[in-house]
């Protein structure tokens, strides 16, 4: 039996057969003639294509939106334009054409400054592999027993193409937590490792594996006895999953059970997926995905379809949360030695007030037609609170003069710095309610960039700090009569959910994948903390 340390993109255990996807060109392959390599290459990528489409239908429990992040990479003039062009004009393969696009394409990426645009290489990468592992034949037999799924670099489509329904867990060579691989494994909930140096020499195809999620470890080929030990404790994992699972989508929790989204549409299916409503409709992506800022009348009907999806629940829209590592590309902003410091969140509102201005006017006006809250992230000061309640006024003044209907709705505070715990007392007294950003108050109470390369040892939303920074803002609220969600990555950390609801958080918003899953360790965690209740009495 081997063991190897790694590293824990997402926690868990898992144990199986490793099913190993080969990455790029094993054993010969014979080149034909340019135009043969480009009809190679064009057949691979509509197969591709075919596969990710397939594989988006399977529907709510996958983020459809990595695939099309994925499909836009594939079939982008820079990608597979220029594999053909590298095919046709330097006489390369067909595989050659695609591992060379794919490094361009990284290279392109590397340059820039943000990790999290430098961490799409993954995605790239496992990207090319799976092409070439189309073009050559390679793409291996899916086994029919469930599988611990191997790569040096997987994509979200390769993972996806292999029908999640049979895997246990996740291994790979190259990755980072904040991967796309990593975020669909935490929809997926299953544990995904990392890390694994000189992985083919030391994985196997078929190899029996145990990941240890919690201790960051692998055993490759574990003796008969461990590997029983091994099944039985997969078996009770299961069993757990599929309690989650089957959990009825109406059972109710004292614990506000909502979801977060970044595309209106995403809330169309969300009450029958279990969400009690929106707890943070990401606004930006609107702002990010144009080539100019979204006009009142297309943010007003983007707000308005998800009020109306979720009819009559709450839809709490966080306005725009620009700056840092989230760009537009028609705002120009300065240059920053530390973004993550600088012009972000309400501060770009409060710069650029006519791009503001027409985001309140929209949500004013979509209020109407629902149970719309709106939200502001990166408070620090209460002055900043005054001065967005004077933009609303300002807003609702102009709306007026046009004669169009409007409310004005309730008013939240995101708690995402230190500064806002500290002043929670006082926020509370001006706000309707509260949202812990967990990512950023993480990052921004352990001095930690979450978006840093090899730093997530010392990202740990678990930290004592921040679980204390958690509970004096829960005290606040609560002295003040008013609810407090979490909203970031920990609120869907199943770790955290039970110590959330004892600090007594009242929300956990998450994404829609994991409402059922949270949903069913809230219920368990209140019934466990009725029965202490109970027995103290
Ligand atoms: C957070 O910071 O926890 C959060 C929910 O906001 P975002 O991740 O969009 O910054
Ligand atoms: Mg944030």
């Amino acid at each position: 039996m081997k063991r190897f340390e790694c590293r824990t993109a997402q926690p868990g255990f898992a144990a199986g057969q490793a099913f190993v996807i080969p990455s790029g060109q094993t054993g010969e392959y014979r080149p034909g003639t340019p135009e043969e390599e480009a009809a190679r290459l064009e057949k691979a990528a509509e197969a591709m294509n075919r596969q990710l489409k397939a594989a988006q239908a399977q529907g709510a429990s996958v983020d459809t939106a990595l695939i099309d992040a994925e499909m836009m990479i594939l079939n982008g003039d820079e990608f597979l334009g220029a594999a053909r062009r590298s095919i046709l004009g330097e006489d390369l393969s067909a595989p050659d054409a695609v591992t060379h696009a794919a490094d361009k394409l990284c290279e392109m990426f590397s340059e820039s400054g943000t990790d999290y645009i430098r961490e799409r290489c993954e995605d790239i990468r496992g990207l090319a592999s799976a092409l070439n592992a189309q073009i050559t034949g390679n793409d291996s037999e899916i086994p029919s027993e469930p599988f611990i799924l191997v790569g040096s670099e997987l994509s979200p489509g390769q993972i996806l193409m292999t029908g999640t329904g049979s895997i246990r867990g996740i291994l790979t060579e190259t990755g980072s937590p904040t991967s796309h691989v990593s975020v669909l494994a935490g929809n997926l909930g299953i544990p995904y490792l990392f890390g694994l140096k000189d992985l083919p020499e030391k994985v196997q195809d078929r190899d029996y594996l145990i990941l240890d999620g919690d201790d960051g470890t692998v055993c490759v080929d574990p003796p008969e006895e461990t590997i029983r030990e091994a099944e039985k404790r997969q078996a009770e994992v299961l069993q757990a999953l599929e309690a989650q699972r089957t959990l009825a989508a109406g059972e109710k929790t004292r614990t506000i059970i909502c979801a977060n989204i970044s595309r209106a549409e995403e809330a169309d299916n969300l009450l029958e997926a279990g969400a009690d409503g929106i707890g943070l409709f990401r606004s930006e992506l609107l702002f990010l995905n144009s080539e100019q800022p979204p006009s009142e009348e297309e943010q007003f009907l983007a707000y308005r379809h998800a009020a109306e999806a979720m009819k009559g629940r709450n839809v709490v829209i966080r306005t725009m949360d620009i700056g840092s590592d989230k760009h537009a590309a028609w705002l120009s902003m300065p240059e920053e030695i530390n973004p993550a410091l600088g012009l972000r969140g309400l501060r770009v509102s409060l710069e650029h007030k006519e791009l503001f201005r027409t985001q309140l006017r929209a949500l004013l006006r979509a209020a109407v037609h629902g149970s719309i809250q709106i939200m502001v992230p990166m408070v620090a000061s209460v002055w900043e609170l005054d001065e967005i309640q004077e933009e609303i006024r300002i807003a609702e003044e102009e709306l007026k003069q046009r004669d169009v209907p409007y409310r004005i709705p309730e008013l939240g505070v995101m708690i995402e710095t230190p500064a806002a715990v500290m002043i929670a007392p006082a926020l509370a007294q001006k706000a309707r309610f509260f949202s812990i950003g967990t990512n950023d108050l993480t990052q921004y109470t352990l001095a930690v960039d979450r978006e840093a390369r090899g730093m997530d040892r010392y990202f740990d939303p678990l930290h004592e700090a921040v679980l204390r920074m958690i509970s004096l803002t829960v005290e606040a609220a609560h002295q003040k009569q008013i609810p407090v969600a979490v909203c970031g990555e920990l609120a869907g950390d199943p770790r955290a959910v039970e110590q959330l609801i004892r600090i007594g958080v009242d929300e956990l918003s998450v994404s829609a994948a994991k409402l059922s899953r949270v949903r069913s360790q809230a219920a368990e965690a209140e019934e466990k903390l009725a029965e202490e209740a109970k027995s103290k009495k």
